[in-house]
């Protein structure tokens, strides 16, 4: 069976945020869904956090040229190595000093110290989660496995 996991992040890579924000956004989410299992990590590392088989591509946020996966596959292992904790690269297409983290994926995905994820949420849920998180700086994945 095939799994959809909406994963909510914050927007910046090393942002952890204190207990009575965490709480606060999961009282949130389970009054925005009906019976989802919904749980959280805690990393000591930055943490990819993919979008599973969701994937069409990636852009420049700078100029909006999509990238070679291969240079992406190249930047991902070279940043690994450091357990993500320099994200900042030059992009191929106009030599812009930009954030891993920031380039446009058409399917969202990131990388963060901490996740909120719910599991298989319907699609008007998953609406207004991300009306929800607007107006916070998170920002939501969906992951389908
Ligand atoms: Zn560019």
């Amino acid at each position: 069976m095939s799994n959809y996991i909406v994963k909510i992040i914050p927007k910046h890579e090393k942002t952890i945020p204190g207990e009575k924000e965490r709480n606060a956004i999961k009282n949130q989410m389970r009054l925005m869904t009906v019976n989802k299992e919904i749980s959280e990590q805690l990393y000591n590392e930055v943490t990819f956090i993919d979008s599973g088989s969701n994937f069409e591509g990636i852009r420049c946020n700078h100029c909006m040229t999509y990238l070679q996966p291969d240079w992406w596959a190249e930047q991902m292992d070279t940043k690994s190595s450091n357990q993500f904790n320099d994200l900042s690269i030059i992009s191929p297409c106009c030599a812009s000093a930009l954030s891993l983290n920031e380039l446009y994926y058409i399917w969202p995905m990131g990388f963060a110290k901490y996740v909120i994820e719910i599991m298989n949420p319907e699609e008007d849920e998953v609406i207004r989660i991300e009306q929800f998180i607007e107006n916070i700086n998170y920002k939501l994945i969906r992951a389908h496995y």
